[in-house]
């Protein structure tokens, strides 16, 4: 039997592949959608935080109330913590509750469904529980051109003009070898795992001060890592919280430590317990974060394909943003694939549009601009040991009251803050930090 052919195959229905079929079917384009699990999200994992920008560039009608969103994201903050204290910085404000929406929660088992019915709605055949085996090529070796995908499924193989590959950190076994490496390196990947703990509505809205549908969105950072380069988070769901963390794998590998311990620690950490006591642990999951930014991503288009989101390794770990990168490279990939097929070209040249309106987006601007960041905190790991304890003592100092005057007091916490770390050294590295995030 002749295999089916389409204009595009995409591979993987999470953020990026369900955005780049939505956007080619809406061109008119003949699309199929192909996803492993038996539902789109049944094996998808993420912190939760996804962004208006981007899902108002694939839906320009969005309304959050309209679509599976737990709380629009009206609070979110970064927690400096020691083993028992934190500096908690955060801005609050309501107006983020308003349209155009900044930023809400997900649970993916939900949003992915509906995200892929978007694609369907727009004109894209979805075929779950079809796992892609491998790219299907007119000749021999990785020169040769796309030309279609071999499935599981019992009719086999499908042909197409051009293959987007979404499939995310765990991609095809081809693509690795387009990486400057081949295999992602180890120091390029974070294991993270994350648990939902489900509390109740009311529960989630009285222990973080909320309203009805809003929400907040936390980044850990401190000891709980035991001084591995990695990140913990606590987003609000409407009746669950979602909490995890997320480490350098390399590090990960090398410390004896497993993740669940690391969870575990930040679960049993005392400014952390009060928000979680009581809860139900309704799902646990691990999952890989590619976190090697633009010193590791492999070519993005080749002859009839083009790679988008995590499995092009497009996550910008510094801002924890993924989701949005995902779906803006979607976008793009589709976009490309639509000129090309005006043009009747699916050649690398045809689509090598895409990775130029990439470079011209946020996406590929904030990965160049991040690029040093990973680096330097991995250098200069007092960054989740030591600078978040100094602050710790430096709010103790602000805030306690002993009846020691409060010049010496503060005399005496200089002190102490100098004895830890040199002004001159304090200067450095703080103005390396600042270069790290500033490109
Ligand atoms: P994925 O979401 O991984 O989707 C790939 C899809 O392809 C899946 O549905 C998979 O089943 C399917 N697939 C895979 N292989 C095949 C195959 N061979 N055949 C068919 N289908 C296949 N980002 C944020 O923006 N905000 C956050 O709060 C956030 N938190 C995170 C927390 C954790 C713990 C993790 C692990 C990640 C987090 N991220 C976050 C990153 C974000 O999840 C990813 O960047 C984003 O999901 C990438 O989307 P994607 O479509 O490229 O890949």
């Amino acid at each position: 039997m002749e295999a089916e052919k389409f204009d595009l195959i995409v591979v993987g229905a999470g953020p990026a592949g369900a955005a780049a079929a939505m956007r080619a079917a809406g061109c008119g384009l003949d699309v199929v959608l192909l996803e492993r699990g038996s539902v789109p999200g049944s094996k998808n994992v993420m912190g939760g935080v996804m962004y208006g920008h981007a899902v108002r560039e694939a839906l320009p009608d969005f309304e959050p109330s309209a679509a599976p969103v737990e709380r629009v994201v009206t609070e979110q903050g970064y927690w400096l913590m020691t083993g028992s204290d934190a500096l908690r910085l955060s801005f609050r404000s309501p107006a983020h509750a308003r349209p155009p929406e900044n930023c809400f929660t997900v649970l993916r088992a939900r949003w992915d469904p509906w995200f892929a019915a978007q694609a369907e709605e727009a004109g894209a055949m979805l075929l779950p529980g079809t796992m892609v085996q491998s790219l299907l090529r007119d000749g021999e070796g990785m020169r040769s051109r796309v030309i279609g995908v071999r499935t599981d499924r019992p009719d086999g193989d499908i042909l197409a003009g051009a293959v987007i590959v979404a499939s995310g950190v765990h991609s095809l076994a081809e693509l690795l070898s387009l990486r400057p490496g081949g295999e992602i390196p180890a120091k390029a990947v974070a294991l993270a795992v994350k648990e939902v703990i489900y509390l109740g509505e009311e529960r989630v809205s009285d222990r973080f001060g909320l309203e009805r549908d809003q929400g907040a969105a936390y980044e850990l950072i401190g000891e709980f890592t035991a001084g591995m380069p990695g990140i913990g988070f606590l987003y609000t769901n409407r009746e669950s919280v979602s909490i995890g963390v997320g480490v350098v794998l390399e590090d990960l590998a090398g410390s004896g430590v497993k993740p669940h311990e690391l969870l575990d620690r930040l679960k049993e950490h005392p400014v952390v317990r009060p928000y979680i006591a009581g809860g139900e642990s309704v799902e646990y999951s691990a999952h890989l974060i590619p976190e090697g930014g633009i010193e590791d991503l492999p070519q993005l288009a080749g002859d009839g394909w083009l790679v988008a989101g995590d499995a092009a390794g497009l996550v910008n770990a510094m801002r924890r943003e993924g989701s949005n990168l995902a779906i803006v490279s979607g976008l793009l990939a589709a976009d490309a694939v639509v000129r090309a097929r005006a043009r009747g070209d699916f050649s690398a040249a045809g689509l090598a549009d895409y990775a130029a309106s990439l470079r011209k987006s946020f996406v590929i601007q904030d990965l160049r601009r991040y690029r040093g960041a990973m680096p330097y905190i991995s250098a200069h790991r007092e960054f989740l040991t030591t600078y978040p304890r100094l602050a710790a003592k430096v709010a103790d100092s602000v805030f306690q009251t002993t009846g020691e005057p409060r010049s010496a007091r503060a005399r005496r916490t200089l002190r102490e803050l100098f004895d830890a770390r040199s002004p001159w050294r304090l200067l450095r590295d703080v103005a390396g930090l600042w270069r790290a995030l500033n490109g």
